[in-house]
């Protein structure tokens, strides 16, 4: 299949670009877009065949759903059987934003969108690119992360390109995304609301709004074999390079003691810019130790340029844990498949 590339500067300057990608929204095609936590690859979200083809493109599981992307409130009841107040109040704070709702689906949305869940997942993003590719489509855009299964989520055009190339209909290229890691998805349907993904909407923001906010023991742990996620994608191996990443937690001394006692060829280390100068094996930086938004927009790349780099056996230096960080260091639990060693 042909990829058609977009370019899109800003929603002013490329209008006719932006209404070439919708149309092909409209017409069940493959888009892959940009969003302020990572691109996209969208398709008309209440069309079943056009949904599958994002499967197919990704080879991604089907049974792990896909979040809906709308552009304004008011498409909210076609999707959501209910809207909790708390759904109410958490919209008001947070969209448009890096914020995922878990809510009862209406029979509206395919089973192929939520996997067969009897919910659906719903975001309304800031980005401007992906609100008016939504608008002109005239859809709910089901959008899963635009790499191919199981490798680090895209941040960049370049990224989609290198995985999706000839699998999708187009590529529109808005530049790199702010937050770099994907929305954090929050589900409003249990007695007390529950994270099942950390991102760029904090735990302690949600706290702030709501009160008490549980986190799902999958966020940071393994899930135990024959156990039911809450969250599909949880259970799969996630973000993963091609070489083996083990996670080192420890301070900075302890960190580069490790990882240089372990150099021989293959040997990376990701890394804070403070650990630097310090380290004899090659490095790859993701950002300052204190700075877990750097991170976040960082990791992914990082990920990708450690393959590019040929690393084998990449040692990471442990984010923090609470804040953006703890999605950071989520994205990285499953990068290592929880291999995680503490110094
Ligand atoms: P991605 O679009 O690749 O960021 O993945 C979407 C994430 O949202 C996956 O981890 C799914 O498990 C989660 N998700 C989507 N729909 C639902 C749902 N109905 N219930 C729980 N989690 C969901
Ligand atoms: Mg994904």
């Amino acid at each position: 299949m042909e990829t058609k590339i977009f370019k899109i500067a800003s929603i002013f300057e490329n209008p006719d670009e932006l209404q070439q990608a919708a149309d092909i929204l409209a017409r069940g095609g493959l888009v892959a877009f940009p969003t302020e936590t990572v691109y996209g690859l969208g398709a008309n979200g209440l069309n079943e065949d056009a949904v599958h083809a994002i499967y197919q493109a990704k080879g991604r599981p089907s049974d792990n759903p896909l979040i809906l992307h709308i552009c304004d409130t008011e498409m909210l009841p076609q999707l959501a059987r209910e809207i909790p107040e708390v759904a109410v109040r958490l919209a008001l704070e947070f969209w448009p934003g890096p914020l995922t709702m878990v809510l009862p689906k209406t029979s509206r949305v395919p089973d192929a969108v939520s996997g067969g869940l009897d919910t659906v997942a719903i975001r309304f993003p800031s980005n401007l690119i992906a609100r008016e590719l939504i608008r002109r489509s005239g859809k709910p855009i089901a959008a899963p992360s635009a790499n191919l299964s199981g490798s680090p989520s895209p941040t960049t055009a370049q990224h989609c390109i290198d995985d999706l190339m000839g699998r999708v209909d187009a590529i529109v290229d808005g530049g790199s995304c702010g937050v770099g890691l994907e929305s954090t998805v929050i589900s409003l349907v249990r007695q007390i609301p529950t994270v099942l993904r950390p991102g760029g909407v904090t735990v302690e923001q949600l706290r702030e709004v709501l009160g008490e906010v549980r986190v799902d023991p999958a966020v940071t742990h393994p899930m135990a074999e024959g156990q039911k996620a809450a969250s599909p994608g949880m259970k799969y191996k996630h973000y993963a390079p091609k070489a083996k990443v083990v996670l080192i937690d420890g301070q900075q001394e302890a960190f580069v003691r490790y990882v240089n006692e372990r150099k021989e060829n293959g040997v990376f280390a990701l890394c804070f810019s403070e650990d630097v100068p310090a380290l004899k094996v090659p490095v790859v930086c993701y950002g300052g130790k204190e700075h877990p938004e750097e991170q976040a927009h960082a990791l992914f790349d990082a990920l990708r340029r450690l393959d590019e780099l040929g690393a084998a056996l990449v040692f990471a230096h442990c984010p923090a844990k609470d804040g953006v960080g703890l999605a950071v260091y989520n994205r990285l639990l499953r990068a290592a498949a929880f291999d995680v060693v503490k110094i």
